[in-house]
């Protein structure tokens, strides 16, 4: 059983050599897993299913597809960036969207997967913002809106939280460790795998006498990668 993880890719049509590598690693690496999970932030922004017409995520979303008929199984979590990501999108791509934290179990290890943003308690503002985007009541709402107006409106909201984010210190953007701890109690020990910090490692939590380890996922900006589990433990590959 060989599974993969990715996550925070940020995919759009103006990055077109990341996306070269993105399109190479489906055609080739993930079709040696039997599962893949995209672990959220796949795209830069997603702004609702109907957005399948884009030339570039009607490419993408083909991708997938072709990769799942090749026979590895493709799991898709919402990240923060496109938590919009509906059954639309997961059927086009012959995947399936899953909750956020989601259990698996690889190899016998009890593993829980995010995306990463909720372990984020110190940045108090985005936890706000959070809880409101993603109430059924705002994703209707929002959904109802003209496609074009909601990609101006995710523009706008993007531009704003880059220049908060450049007030925000180092420390707010990463998780607290408080969090994970109380996360990895409630589940029951011992592994972690989330994205979105764009810190990739693996950290050890020494917690209730037990031995945990939380590998974060690398970003897909600089080069591509993802994290391999097979039966010599998990590796972390880079793809370039
Ligand atoms: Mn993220």
């Amino acid at each position: 059983m060989t599974v993969f993880f990715i996550s925070d890719l940020h995919l759009c049509a103006s990055r077109p050599e990341i996306n070269q590598i993105f399109f190479e690693f489906l055609r080739g690496p993930a079709r040696g897993a039997e599962t893949l999970y995209v672990l959220g932030d796949l795209f830069e922004y997603w702004a609702g299913d109907d957005d399948l017409d884009d030339s570039f995520n009607a490419v993408v979303a083909s991708a997938f597809s072709e990769c799942a008929r090749a026979g590895t199984r493709l799991y898709f979590m919402h990240g923060n960036r496109d938590f919009l990501l509906g059954d639309a999108f997961a059927a086009a791509c012959r995947g399936r969207l899953i909750a956020d934290p989601f259990s698996v179990e690889l190899r016998g290890v009890a593993t829980l997967l995010m995306h990463g943003d909720t372990l984020c308690t110190d940045d108090r503002d985005y936890q706000k913002f959070r809880a409101e985007v993603r109430t059924p009541a705002w994703r209707n709402e929002f959904l109802l809106r003209p496609l074009a107006k909601r990609k101006q409106q995710i523009e706008e909201l993007r531009r704003r939280s880059e220049s908060e984010k450049r007030k925000k210190a180092p420390a707010l953007m990463d998780v607290n460790v408080g969090a994970v701890e109380a996360l990895l109690r409630r589940h029951g020990y011992p592994r972690l795998i989330h994205g979105h910090t764009h810190r990739p490692a693996r950290h050890e939590h020494f917690l209730d006498g037990r031995q945990c380890e939380r590998w974060v996922l690398a970003d897909w900006y600089r080069a591509g990668s993802y994290l391999c589990c097979d039966e010599r433990g998990l590796t972390p590959v880079r793809l370039s």
